[in-house]
């Protein structure tokens, strides 16, 4: 038996029997690698939504001892990795480290994998041992849907990558456009919603597009789109494919793939069948596997559901997951954006305090902005403002706050660097 499964079952039985769960973990013989001194909150994910909710925690009560956990000690950015795809931007650009949340406001960074978590003794596991806590935040990002049916397996991304987790798959990329031949071809496979940052696609093909331009004349993207329509500023990025890139890039709506050979660079689908030199396929995505190792989405589902307006799990009391692996249907009608893990981070660490505190915490209120580039010159955006409803019980989207331009601009190519230094700045600094 999996202990997921005995906690499912424990969650039951311990106090009728007496049967703590701690006395049956106790002969697992791990070691506490950092015995708990006073209130602690650890926070698994360093991303967007981990590292918000570890800095404004600790902004918000400092005596609270907050410790930090990712399984790596560098952070690549997916905002603006499509820069580095195409050699607009070096991967330093997007890299981040945990010095400043440690030296500026005293988090605690320890590089592990949180290998499982049990909620009735607070305790998260690594392979070597294990952690204490008094609350926990979960912010592990997105996973993907890997389908033998299809021959989608978890080794296609090391020939075909879909760089959709930035870091050794966007220089995987890059290089295999940099070492395209002139005239060559490139596709790019555009997942079904919902998945991370829905104008991400559509900003990669742009520039891919203005890649092949520039350095590879002759060169073809074809964009297979498994929605039925551009899923995000849809009418600026027909204008851009159109007006830009005629000739260059073709988009192809509505596509059911149907089989991958990755050794053959060959995609077979419901509109045909298609080999090209270089493939950029982005799969189908859910809540990332440690949201599921941990038993935070419930069976059957592919998402962390989550109270709507504190974000704690309904799977696990005292434990709140944020960020991408989040079920938007149990909170709020939002994308999976960095902008939104960043705002669900503020969001969390208020509950966290005010549960800590036996107060309520404050209303759900969510902020998403987007920048996409569309040439090396030229950018487009998005803003919404959310707001929790009493009536829906959900954080919707505020009236007519936000919006998005007529056109495409180049003070919005300038907007989007200021864009990315703010929301990492907040994030990471
Ligand atoms: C090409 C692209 C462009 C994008 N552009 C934008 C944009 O312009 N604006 C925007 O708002 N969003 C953008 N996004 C979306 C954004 O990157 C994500 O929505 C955001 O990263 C989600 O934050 P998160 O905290 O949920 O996950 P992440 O930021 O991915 O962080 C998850 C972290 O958890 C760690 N982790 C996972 N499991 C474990 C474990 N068991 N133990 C220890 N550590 C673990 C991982 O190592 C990772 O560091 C883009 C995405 C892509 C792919």
């Amino acid at each position: 038996m999996k202990r997921r499964d005995f906690i499912k079952v424990s969650s039951f039985a311990t106090i009728g029997i007496g049967l703590g769960i701690n006395s049956v973990f106790a002969s697992d013989s791990k070691k506490d690698i950092l015995p708990k001194k006073s209130t602690r909150v650890v926070v698994i994910g360093g991303g967007f939504g981990g590292s918000t909710a570890a800095k404004n925690i600790k902004m918000l009560d400092p005596k609270i001892e907050v410790v930090l956990i990712d399984q790596n000690d560098i952070f690549y950015s997916c905002p603006m990795s499509n820069h580095v795809i195409v050699g607009m931007s070096h991967i330093k650009e997007i890299a981040f480290k945990y010095d400043n949340l440690q030296k500026k406001y005293g988090i605690k960074f320890l590089k592990k994998e949180v290998i499982e978590i049990d909620g009735n003794s607070k305790k998260v596991f690594f392979a070597d041992g294990y952690l204490s806590y008094d609350m926990l935040v979960v912010s592990p990002g997105i996973g993907f849907k890997y389908d033998d049916n299809i021959g989608y397996t978890k080794d296609v991304p090391k020939i075909l990558p879909h760089a959709w987790k930035a870091g050794e798959q966007t220089l995987k990329l890059n290089s295999m456009l940099k070492e395209l031949p002139k005239g060559g071809s490139v596709l790019l496979r555009v997942p079904k919603a919902p998945y991370r940052c829905p104008p991400g696609p559509y900003e990669r093909a742009s520039l891919i597009a203005w890649y092949l331009k520039k350095f590879k004349p002759g060169s073809k993207l074809i964009v297979i789109d498994a929605n039925e329509d551009i899923a995000s500023k849809t009418k600026l990025f027909k204008a851009a494919f159109s007006e830009l890139y005629s000739g260059v890039l073709e988009y192809i709506p509505d596509v059911e793939v149907q089989g991958i050979d990755a050794n053959k660079k060959y995609i077979k689908t419901s509109k045909g069948d298609f080999t090209a030199d270089v493939i950029n396929y982005v799969p189908d995505q859910k809540a990332n596997e440690s949201a599921f190792k941990f038993g935070l989405v419930p069976e059957g589902k592919l998402w962390a559901f989550v109270d709507a307006w504190t974000l704690e799990s309904t799977q696990i009391k005292d434990v709140y997951v944020i960020g991408d692996s989040a079920n938007r249907g149990s909170f709020g009608t939002v994308p999976h954006s960095g902008y939104i893990a960043n705002s669900m981070g503020k969001v969390a660490a208020d509950a966290v305090i005010a549960k800590l505190k036996g107060i309520k915490s404050p209303r759900p209120f969510m902020i998403n902005t987007c920048y996409s580039m569309v040439s090396d010159e030229e950018a487009i955006w998005i803003a919404t403002v959310y707001e929790y409803d009493d009536v829906k019980n959900l954080t919707v989207q505020v009236g007519n706050a936000g919006g998005i331009p007529e056109k495409r601009g180049k003070i919005d190519k300038e907007h989007q660097y200021s864009w990315a230094n703010a929301i990492w700045s907040d994030t990471f600094m």
